[in-house]
């Protein structure tokens, strides 16, 4: 973590589009000079000429709080750079965006300020590993006000970074995990809603927003020790995806799967009539690598000669059924 006063610049491509098409226009009987993106209908302004592209830059200098993860317990990792399938990209720019509101979050219920005094969002650049320079992402949070308000310099300072960790953690008396895993919550908001991270400023994410991988991502950054899966109750509370996961077995029978599970091992789903299809069931931030997997995959071996399962995880499963057919 670390924070500073810098130039914060934000592009609007118009969604990767390359930035909006342009145009010179006249308005109505105006001598011209303009230009504007219009529909092909409009009747007061008229092209008078090509459209060309634009993207929009907007820059301002403002406090800012830049947060990475340093470490993650093994086999567990968010992939939003890349990926062997675009599905694990979603997945992992859900975690990171999810990672950066609850942040927000957090920061304005301890600063006891209004949420919209502070901005979050995440960035891709490089960063130095003992492998190297590599491709990561960072989570940051800027002072709304030009020329910043202390928010964010204030949030650097290590004991207020980690009380604003805290927020993770189910033992802080009224932090946000405290307030989300009660049953009602727990048991009512799949994903996402206006009691934990949605709010008007950030809706053009609200496809994204999850606050169980929120609360995993921080837990980890918290302690990159943490145990992040589907099954482990934290403290006296439910953990928070078992009430999604028991589910999934319904879903699995609609799509055709049998349900395969054993004591403390990941649950396996086979094809009925087609037992070399078969997904295993994982966390959000599982990967090839997670020795959970790796025991499923054997199991399924075992059971199946030559079955080489698939991950499934109930982000994905919830979101994009059809992905498991
Ligand atoms: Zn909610």
């Amino acid at each position: 973590m670390r924070s500073f006063q810098g130039e914060v610049a934000a592009i609007n491509d118009n969604a990767g589009d390359g930035g909006f098409a342009f145009r010179a226009v006249k308005i109505d009987d105006s001598e011209g000079g303009a230009c504007a993106v219009i529909g092909d209908d409009d009747r007061r302004i008229k092209p008078t000429g090509d459209p060309f592209r634009i993207a929009l830059l907007s820059r301002r200098v403002t406090d800012v709080l830049l947060v990475e993860v340093g470490g993650w317990p093994k086999g567990v990792r968010p992939l939003a750079v890349s990926a062997r399938q675009k599905a694990d990209l979603v997945v992992g720019r859900a975690a990171w965006y999810s990672f950066a509101f609850f942040l927000r979050n957090a920061a304005a219920v301890l600063l006891d300020v209004d949420i919209n005094e502070l901005d979050a969002g995440v960035r891709t650049t490089f960063v130095d590993t003992p492998e190297g320079r590599v491709l990561d992402v960072q989570a940051f949070l800027t002072d709304r006000l030009e020329n910043g308000a202390g928010y964010c310099s204030w949030l650097s300072v290590p004991e207020n970074f980690r009380a604003l960790l805290d927020h993770s953690s189910v033992a802080c008396v009224d932090g946000l995990a405290e307030r989300w895993t009660p049953d009602d919550h727990l048991n009512e908001c799949t994903a996402s809603c206006n009691k934990c991270l949605r709010e008007f400023s950030n809706q053009p994410y609200h496809g994204l927003l999850d606050w169980r991988l929120a609360l995993d991502m921080v837990r980890v950054a918290a302690d990159p020790s943490a145990t992040v899966d589907l099954t482990t109750d934290w403290g006296a509370r439910t953990n928070p995806w078992k009430p999604i996961c028991a589910h999934i077995p319904a879903i699995m029978d609609k799509l055709g799967y049998d349900l395969e599970a054993a004591p403390g091992q990941s649950r396996l789903f086979f094809k009925r009539g087609e037992p070399k299809r078969a997904w295993v069931e994982d966390h959000p931030l599982w990967q090839e690598d997670h020795e959970l997997v790796q025991v499923a995959r054997d199991r399924a071996k075992t059971l199946v000669p030559g079955c080489v399962p698939g991950l499934l995880n109930p982000f994905l499963l919830l979101r994009r059924p059809a992905d498991f057919v």
